[in-house]
């Protein structure tokens, strides 16, 4: 088993939610991480937590779905943290709308900031992860991918996300990395809040039915995530890839 020579991670959308606590995880697990959002005042302060719980981590403002924004970000974290050989590519964003009131631009952006944007980053990326013969790749799926009402954008681009995976995988296994996507079912973040507000339903209502019809009857925390993302980019998972695991509570949320 090769061991990572490098252990710098970029998590990208690591202002909040998810992508926080995967950072906050990945330091806590004596990586190094660069968190990368478009929100940059968010993401140096969660860099700046990190600092001073005795980690390393550098804040860079990006938009994913901009190729210039993106090559420089990963030159940024490179030039200050060292060559990144881990990814996990979670920036996302909701337009949820019924297809016939779906405007172009719903469409675009959502898929634009999950596809193009793991697209960039995973190629910015893999130059350093091949060049030192190991690396790990993280995309985040959602359990959407299998069909939800009111999000035909997000649904195709998570399940986009998943051929993504498995191509990747097969492309850069021989240079020891491992590419695998997390598809999460119901997480407690800004992101439910907002799908919360749009049905027109206090959260913590919302999350009461949600857990109703989850097999192990609670919502997700980020750090449920988090804990998967943890196993993933580590040594002992360098002979999964290619998968696709649903942490959801159940086969599906
Ligand atoms: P969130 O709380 O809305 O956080 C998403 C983060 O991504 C925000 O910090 C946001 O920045 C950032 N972002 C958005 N567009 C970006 C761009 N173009 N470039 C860089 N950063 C960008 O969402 P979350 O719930 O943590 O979700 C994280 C990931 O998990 C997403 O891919 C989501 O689709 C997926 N997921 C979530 C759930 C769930 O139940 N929460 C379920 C399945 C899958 P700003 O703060 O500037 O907006």
């Amino acid at each position: 088993m090769t061991e990572s020579p490098s252990r710098v991670a970029i998590v990208t959308g690591a202002g909040r939610g998810i992508g926080a606590a995967v950072a906050r995880r990945l330091a806590a697990d004596g990586f190094a991480v660069g968190l990368l959002d478009l929100d940059e005042a968010s993401c140096k302060a969660g860099a700046e937590a990190i600092g001073a719980d005795g980690g390393r981590a550098v804040g860079v403002g990006l938009d994913v779905s901009d190729t210039e924004s993106v090559e420089a970000a990963v030159n940024t974290v490179a030039k200050q943290l060292g060559a990144p050989t881990v990814l996990v590519n979670n920036a996302g964003i909701t337009r949820d709308n019924l297809l016939f009131k779906m405007s172009d631009t719903d469409w675009d952006s959502v898929l634009g900031v999950h596809l193009r944007g793991s697209f960039l980053m995973s190629r910015a990326v893999q130059k350093h992860m091949t060049e030192q013969g190991w690396g790990r790749i993280v995309n985040l799926s959602s359990v959407s991918a299998l069909g939800n009402r009111g999000q035909a954008n997000y649904s195709t681009a998570k399940a986009g996300l998943q051929g993504f995976t498995k191509t990747l995988a097969i492309e850069l296994g021989k240079f020891g990395v491992t590419v695998n996507a997390i598809a999460p079912g119901f997480i407690v973040t800004d992101m439910t809040a907002q799908t919360a507000e749009r049905v027109g339903m206090p959260f913590d209502e919302f999350q009461k039915a949600a857990a109703q019809e989850i097999p192990v009857r609670r919502v997700g925390q980020p750090e449920d995530i988090a804990n998967v993302a943890s196993f993933l980019v580590s040594d002992q998972a360098s002979f999964v890839s290619g998968q696709v695991i649903y942490v959801a509570g159940g086969p599906k949320a």
